[in-house]
């Protein structure tokens, strides 16, 4: 599972998805006091099990940063997605190019979901995060929210477009998440391509309904 991590944040970088330093991801096995993230500005390309910072959550349910360890920026968004669940859980953030260009354009992801069947029957996509600051702790509530997380830490969607920004997507494992981020960024590069409107997407029928 932590493997994984570093396997994924590779085909990230591979696929385009983050330059070298962006990007993050953390794993919690079901119940566990431990939280495994990415280590803040290392090279995605290079993270190896050896590299993830083991953070322990204390009687709080706050998260202890180890001394002389550097967890992601993003930790606030990775604490809040991990802190009640139940169940073992990976959460991945990356900045996927046509995922991003199409929020960027205009389009509406939710809507744009409705016409492919290949997103829609495996993919859960929540609404827009608004562009706020990297790092920010507004950026990791906003985006906890759009994930529809419940107190009881269960989620109603499974990925979310941060606007000018990425992604963050959520799945039982690494790979799982990570198929999120892929499914979604194949419709928008499918979208951009075919030239269509943010406005036509608009007004087209729904195909596909929840
Ligand atoms: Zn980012």
């Amino acid at each position: 599972m932590i493997t994984a991590v570093g396997d994924v944040m590779r085909a990230c970088y591979a696929r385009g998805w983050i330059t070298t330093r962006d990007g993050n991801a953390s794993v919690r096995r079901g119940k566990s006091k431990f939280l495994h993230i990415t280590p803040s500005a290392w090279r995605k390309n290079v993270i190896f099990p050896e590299l993830m910072i083991r953070m322990e959550f204390d009687k709080d349910n706050n998260l202890v940063i180890p001394p002389g360890k550097n967890p992601s920026g993003e930790l606030h968004m990775h604490w809040l997605l991990q802190k009640d669940i139940k169940k073992t859980r990976a959460v991945v953030h990356a900045h996927p190019t046509h995922v991003v260009a199409t929020m960027y354009r205009g389009f509406d992801l939710q809507k744009v979901c409705t016409q492919f069947p290949e997103i829609f029957r495996y993919t859960r996509v929540g609404g827009l995060v608004g562009p706020l600051p990297a790092t920010s702790k507004q950026l990791g509530e906003a985006t906890s929210k759009a994930l529809g997380l419940g107190a009881d830490g269960s989620l109603k969607f499974d990925i979310v477009g941060q606007s000018n920004h990425g992604v963050t997507a959520v799945a039982s494992d690494p790979w799982s998440a990570y198929e999120h981020i892929e499914r979604l960024d194949h419709i928008c590069e499918i979208i951009l391509k075919s030239g269509v409107s943010p406005e036509e997407v608009e007004n087209k029928p729904k195909v596909f309904f929840s």
